[in-house]
């Protein structure tokens, strides 16, 4: 194969050898597929198409030191992909099966596994649509389940450097009792347009405010928010975020580092109170927020010193990307190797 740029990937698709499929018939999962195939081949009335029943997941696979590929807690995704086909009425992938598809996608990509040392890892993409034909509102009889990697460069090109965002108050991502809790593409299209709006008014990313009451903090754009104040770390409780991997695994990391965590309703008003803020997910692990621009109020927030980030989210960071990438001891068995 030719070599790839490894320290300029984009974060982006880049084309790898190949795929794994399952399709689900009759009410059963069949055997598992390879394809070297970028295309699948769907019926024009599968309700991923007209409905939105799909949902998906994303992940990561980092090479350490010692030439070891390591995946990062792929069970929280599968547990999660099984909430969102809750959800939305899918046909629920089990662990085995999610387990064997990214493990095979990966081996068999194995040379698209960015080494060590680029900041770049392999993401892992797994699809799981209503394949089958409808044309009444009504969940799919058949499903695919398909899983694709590509690697992907950091999602900063200026590593872990703050970003500027825009409180939202003409759209919302998610309604108090839809669908934002699991991870389905529905949430994402509804999204795309306040994104829009963010990023051609300068801004990196839109934050969503609670739809009901529009007086607490919700999602930043798609990634979490968490606020840092008197060594606590802050994170919205709602119905409508997507309960974050990169969340959770930070809350862990902030506890044995001494921290008080409070998972709870953040009220705008106390963003004045924040010294450290960030937005976190497996794209950009954190990006730490210097900025924020209320519109509805004319009020801006500013956090931190000089556009760095805080000295705590950069700790949380060193630590989180130190076991990912195996430079670091795993004390929670995070960790799972593919060899
Ligand atoms: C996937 C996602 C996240 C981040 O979750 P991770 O498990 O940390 O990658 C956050 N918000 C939304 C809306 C998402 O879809």
């Amino acid at each position: 194969m030719e070599t790839l740029d490894w320290k300029s990937l984009p974060f982006g698709y880049i084309k790898t050898d190949y795929n794994v499929r399952c399709y689900y018939r009759n009410g059963k999962w069949g055997e598992l597929e390879i394809s070297s195939s970028e295309y699948i081949n769907l019926h024009m009335a599968a309700t991923a198409l007209h409905y939105g029943q799909e949902a998906f997941e994303g992940m990561k696979a980092f090479m350490g030191k010692d030439g070891g590929i390591r995946l990062f807690r792929w069970d929280e995704n599968s547990l999660r992909m099984k909430k969102s086909a809750e959800g939305i009425m899918l046909a629920e992938v089990p662990d085995s099966l999610f387990h064997d598809a990214i493990v095979k996608c990966v081996k068999m990509n194995k040379h698209f596994v960015p080494p060590y040392g680029t900041w770049a890892s392999l993401y892992i993409r797994p699809l799981l649509i209503g394949s089958g034909a409808q044309v009444g509102v009504k969940a799919a009889n058949e499903y695919l389940f398909l899983v694709f990697v590509t690697p992907v460069g950091p999602y900063f090109k200026e590593l872990f450097k703050p970003v500027h965002m825009m409180i939202t108050r003409t759209f919302d991502r998610a309604a108090p009792l839809g669908t934002g809790n699991i991870k389905v593409g529905g949430n994402y299209a509804a999204s795309l347009r306040a994104l829009d709006v963010a990023h051609h008014q300068g801004y990196a990313s839109a934050l969503f405010l609670d739809a009901r009451e529009k007086k607490f903090i919700d999602e930043a754009g798609p990634a979490n928010f968490f606020g840092i104040r008197d060594n606590t770390y802050i994170t919205p409780e709602s119905h409508s975020i997507l309960p974050s991997i990169t969340n959770k695994s930070l809350q862990q990391i902030a506890r044995d580092m001494g921290m008080k965590v409070e998972i709870r309703p953040v009220p705008i008003e106390e963003l004045e109170t924040f010294e450290e803020v960030g937005a976190c997910g497996t794209a950009a692990v954190i990006s730490p927020v210097s900025l924020i621009f209320d519109e509805a109020t004319g009020k801006t927030y500013h956090f931190g010193e000089n556009d760095q980030p805080g000295p705590i989210s950069a700790k949380l960071y060193e630590i989180l990307t130190g076991i990912q990438m195996g430079d670091l001891p795993d004390p929670y068995g995070w960790i799972e190797f593919v060899d």
